[in-house]
This record gives C-alpha cells, sequence and structure tokens, in this order.
C-alpha cells in the first residue's frame, strides 16, 4: 500500500481572511463548495474555506483555470513532405 511520507509544499496555498485579518493556509482538499444565487437568479459556485480563527467562511479567488481556453489543433494542411 502507498504511503505518505511528506506533504509538498507546491500545493499549499494561503488566503488571509478578511475577519479576523489571519493568514490562512489550506490545501485543494480542504476546500469547500457551495452554491449561491447571486441577484440576477444566476448560481454561482463559491469556493470558501473555514476560518480557524473567527469560524467565518473565506472566499478563494476564482480559479482561472475554469474558464477553457481554445485549443488549436496543428495544422493539417502542411505538407510534411518537400
Ligand atoms: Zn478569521
Amino acid at each position: 500500500m502507498a504511503r505518505v511520507v511528506g506533504k509538498s509544499a507546491a500545493v499549499i496555498k494561503r488566503v488571509t481572511c478578511n475577519r479576523c485579518s489571519s493568514i490562512l493556509e489550506y490545501l485543494p482538499i480542504e476546500i469547500m463548495v457551495k452554491v449561491e444565487t447571486d441577484y440576477c437568479g444566476g448560481k454561482d459556485i463559491i469556493r470558501y474555506i473555514r476560518c480557524p480563527c473567527c469560524n467565518s467562511d473565506v472566499r478563494l479567488a476564482v480559479n482561472q483555470q475554469a474558464v477553457p481556453f481554445p485549443i488549436f489543433r496543428s495544422g493539417s494542411d502542411e505538407s510534411l513532405s518537400g
């Protein structure tokens, strides 16, 4: 069976709690998700962690990678010969 030998700091991120100014470290596994309805009636997916100091929800920045960018396939018009 696989064993955990340590935690990589590469995936640890930091966020500041706007309520109590605590600097928090979190792992992706600790991120919680909830769906809120905005004033337009649309659904927003909120990613947050719970501040262990003041027990409030700390919103995390929206992941830029959530928006897919167009993938351009390599052109098939180019001739490899000659
Ligand atoms: Zn806090």
